[in-house]
């Protein structure tokens, strides 16, 4: 993500402020201009704030003429949230919008399509739901994304992430997977491009419940590092392409905030911490992207380690992996030249 000043007094805000906490001018992000602007006090000619402001703690706005209770780009793609009298779904699902928001400034950061489900049959749409007491699958379905908002406890799912065996989980990293398989269809199957999918992730058409069974029943393969970014994407072609296009969106955001905070990564021995020599694939302009972001994921890793944290980047990405985030790059950001590098190398 850009970073963004307080337009009043300079100050360095959050995407998530509602003010400056500086000057204490009230703040918006504003999706049209994509980026954090003032507002002037109920000024009918601006744009408002969504009508999600307390519910949501949403600090996005809409446009001057937007109706009264007019909901935000954001919130518009949310279908179903727990009901007014659970406070602590309601407590998680503040929680899960505004990762959503940090996803869908995303989405159109990178000029994907985004067709919200009250617009068009099969449109994006997005049910909150909370597990506490009733039984929730996370899942996609006809442009749907059901997500878990009892995942936003830490507690809870730090241990499913332990009985998954995974490395990373997160809210943001659910709403990333799910939503890529929104855009397997948009941009893989709509797209009539099912064949060469096929040849990098596999055959989709195998029986997902039958992949299902066999991944809980004898967990992923072994030696998987070699050609998935996850154990979980071994499951299903489907699941394949998620996780990458999840990991794709990890590596751009955080390429770009590091860029926009000028953080500079000099390798202290030579460049060999740059991307593999070996892999001889076209990964242009991706190339670019992996050069900036494999430095970036080592001194990344050591300030966790410095901080005794565990590694904020878990993965090693092999020459199949880099094979399959390419092609979802030439999906992406088919026409795009370059990118907001890391690293100051430009
Ligand atoms: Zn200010
Ligand atoms: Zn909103
Ligand atoms: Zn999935």
């Amino acid at each position: 993500m850009i970073s963004f000043s307080c337009p009043r007094c300079k100050q360095l805000v959050f995407f998530e402020n509602s003010e400056c906490l500086r000057c204490g001018q009230p703040l918006g992000f504003d999706p049209d201009a994509m980026t954090v602007v003032a507002l002037d006090g109920g000024a009918p000619a601006g744009p408002r704030r969504c009508a999600n402001q307390q519910l949501a703690v949403c600090n996005w706005l809409v446009p001057a003429g937007a109706g009264d209770g007019a909901l935000c780009r954001s919130c518009r793609l949310t279908r179903t949230r727990p009901g007014d009298g659970d406070q602590v779904a309601l407590a998680a699902f503040a929680e899960t919008e505004s990762a959503k928001r940090r996803l869908v400034y995303q989405l159109l950061d990178l000029g994907l399509p985004l067709d919200p489900w009250a617009d068009v049959p099969g449109g994006l749409g997005y049910d909150l739901l909370s597990s506490n007491g009733v039984e929730v699958v996370i899942g996609h379905e006809g442009g749907i994304i059901t997500l878990d908002l009892a995942e936003t406890d830490d507690p809870h799912r730090e241990q499913v992430r332990q009985d998954m065996g995974e490395p990373y989980r997160t809210m943001l990293g659910h709403l990333r997977h799910e939503t890529g398989h929104y855009y397997w269809y948009t941009l893989v199957e709509q797209a009539g491009l099912a064949e060469p999918f096929r040849e990098l992730f596999g055959d989709e058409r195998a029986d997902y419940g039958e992949s299902l069974n066999r991944h809980y029943r004898q967990g992923a393969p072994p030696g998987w590092q070699q050609e998935f970014v996850s154990a979980y994407a071994t499951m299903h072609p489907w699941e394949d392409f998620a996780e990458t296009f999840a990991h794709y969106l990890h590596i751009r955001d955080t390429c770009q905030t590091a860029a926009a905070y000028g953080m500079r990564i000099d390798v202290p021995h030579g460049d060999d911490l740059t991307a593999d020599p070996e892999v001889e694939v076209d990964r242009e302009p991706f190339a670019s992207i992996l050069d900036d972001w494999l430095p970036l994921t080592y001194a990344l890793n050591a300030v966790n380690r410095s901080m005794g944290r565990d590694d904020l980047y878990p993965f090693v990405l092999s020459e199949p992996v880099v094979r399959k985030l390419t092609w979802v790059h030439h999906r992406i950001a088919p026409k795009e030249a370059g990118h907001n590098r890391a690293g100051g190398r430009a």
